[in-house]
């Protein structure tokens, strides 16, 4: 089993190449909510960039419980899924208007209740919204812990199953934080192991320790995306 230092170790180390917030980390509980809940099969950069936008136009939960589906869908109709969002974003907010007095329930259990709302997006903003324990496990949380050696699993819910078996709850909040971009940018399908500042405590048997030719532009890549992602999540804040 993985020991309690090789869990601060590493996610000190990814915390330090990645010291910015997640891209949905930001606002209060409504803002990050909708937030997260837009980012469903779509680019966070997508999402980001039509936030501002929106909530101009619905500032507050009761504002987004006035509007109709229709009206709504104008305002993220350049994402994936918009219809379907826009009457979940609808259906949500009459809901915490109606049954929480337009404050956002704090617990998985109540989150999880209102349209639109699944176990991984209420595990996003439960430990930076509410400081509540949480691990939200996609993809790349999933795949990377595996490759880690610290869960094996064969799925994102046996994986958060098992990390919050693992993981102290105090640590919670980072987990996500930075396997996501770890993953999003280092430990990807081809692992870029050459430029992973935790791979003499990773377990993968093939990692891939040769920087190739352009590695200096990769990072460079990696960087700017980076920098990107944030300034549009700084923007987002309104
Ligand atoms: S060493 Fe390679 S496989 Fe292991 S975490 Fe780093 S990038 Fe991923």
């Amino acid at each position: 089993m993985t020991s309690k230092k090789t869990i601060v170790d590493t996610l000190a180390r990814l915390k330090k190449r990645f010291p910015t917030p997640g891209a949905m980390e930001f606002g209060d509980a409504y803002q990050s909510l909708v937030a997260v809940m837009l980012t469903a099969r779509t680019r966070d950069e997508q999402v980001l960039k039509l936030l501002p936008g929106f909530f101009k136009a619905y500032p507050t939960v009761e504002k987004l419980a006035g509007a109709t589906p229709e009206q709504i869908q104008k305002k993220i109709n350049t994402i994936g899924m918009f219809r379907q969002k826009a009457k979940n974003l609808s259906a949500l907010a009459k809901r915490v208007v109606g049954e929480y007095g337009g404050e956002i329930p704090g617990t998985l259990d109540e989150l999880i209740t209102l349209a639109g709302v699944g176990r991984k997006t209420a595990s996003v903003i439960l430990p930076y919204q509410f400081n509540k324990p949480a691990i939200a496990v996609d993809t790349h949380v999933h795949r990377v812990t595996n490759r880690l050696g610290w869960v094996d699993t064969k799925t994102p819910e046996k994986t958060e199953q098992a990390l919050l078996a693992l993981i102290p709850s105090d640590l919670s909040p980072t987990v996500n934080r930075v396997f996501v971009k770890h993953g999003r940018y280092i430990c990807i399908k081809n692992p870029r192991c050459w430029a992973c500042p935790v791979a003499d405590m990773c377990a993968f048997k093939n990692k891939q320790l040769e920087s190739p030719k352009d590695s200096e532009k990769i990072i460079a890549d990696i960087d700017r995306r980076e920098a990107e992602l944030q300034l549009l999540r700084e923007q987002a804040i309104i």
